[in-house]
């Protein structure tokens, strides 16, 4: 069983082996915001649940359990991204929220997101239901309001 705070790391490490091809703690203490002896402290734990083998020199790898459950963490996260987006959210927002709300959710809830994700990949073109989404965002004032905050950014 991961604890949240586990998850955060464990898809910080997915992230860091992706882009930089290896992952030494400094790297993740800058990642999360956290001292290093806070990401220390996590990384014997992770190695004690034989999700990762740290190798002072070598950098942090993952076991074959500990990829598993990254790649699960991250397959969640690409589904929240994807769900923000169909409801209007743009690609940095949809970034830092799916982090946010992928933690703490039911199985159920992340089966049903899942289909309904599916279910409007599958609708055809000509339903333009995206359109009429827009249309009536912009009739309730909420488009406006969403793309000015994001000019202050
Ligand atoms: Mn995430």
């Amino acid at each position: 069983m991961t604890t949240r705070n586990m998850e955060d790391y464990l898809e910080t490490i997915w992230n860091l082996q992706n882009k930089k091809g290896y992952v030494k703690p400094k790297d993740i203490a800058d990642k999360l915001e956290v001292t290093r002896p806070s990401v220390s402290e996590m990384i014997k734990k992770l190695s004690e649940n034989e999700y990762i083998v740290y190798e002072k020199y070598g950098g942090i790898v993952f076991t074959t359990k500990g990829k598993k459950i990254a790649q699960k963490i991250k397959k969640r996260h690409n589904l929240f991204v994807e769900f923000l987006k169909i409801i209007g959210v743009d690609e940095q927002n949809a970034q830092t929220d799916a982090c946010k709300l992928e933690h703490d959710v039911s199985p159920e809830t992340i089966t049903c997101l899942l289909e309904f994700v599916e279910f409007i990949s599958l609708l055809p073109e000509s339903s333009k239901w995206k359109e009429n989404f827009q249309e009536y965002l912009k009739k309730r004032g909420l488009l406006e309001r969403s793309s000015n905050k994001n000019k202050k950014l």
